[in-house]
């Protein structure tokens, strides 16, 4: 199924609101034809600032969504690919690391989000399917990443 990059915008604001909200400098997402080209030539992007997308991978054209997204000045950051074959669930956990290691990059490692009671950030994790902030020492579910609700 072809996942619009509007859908995936939408994901990657949500999370980032639960990621307290970062300045954000850049966030491009695009439809392609072919997500293991490599995305180069975003004009304010000056140099091999590309971090997350690897060399190319062996296989044929996967249509999907391109991601890249900036929480610096500089135009720095990472990006994504995520193929239409992937499933929604494994996406939005996709795009939930991503961004929470942009986060923390950008924050000198601030700990988002707030695992309550804790030193530590929660982590995303699929339950049962449903993407989802857990605590990684206990492996208690927080909430849904998608959750409509605001944090507590
Ligand atoms: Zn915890």
């Amino acid at each position: 199924m072809k996942r619009s990059a509007d859908t995936v915008r939408k994901w990657c604001e949500i999370i980032l609101g639960q990621l307290g909200n970062p300045r954000v400098f850049a966030l491009d997402v695009d439809e392609v034809d072919d997500v293991n080209t490599l995305i180069l030539g975003s004009d304010t992007i000056p140099g091999p600032t590309l971090r997350a997308l690897s060399e190319k991978a062996p296989g044929a054209a996967e249509s999907g969504v391109l991601t890249f997204v900036s929480l610096h000045p500089s135009g720095s950051g990472s990006g994504v690919r995520l193929p239409d074959s992937l499933p929604e669930h494994q996406v939005v956990l996709m795009l939930a690391e991503q961004l929470q290691e942009e986060v923390w990059e950008s924050s000198q490692g601030e700990a988002v989000p707030e695992c309550p009671g804790h030193q530590h950030p929660a982590r995303a994790d699929a339950v049962d399917e449903v993407p989802s902030w857990v605590c990684p020492r206990e492996g208690k579910v927080l909430r849904p990443i998608l959750s409509a609700d605001p944090p507590a």
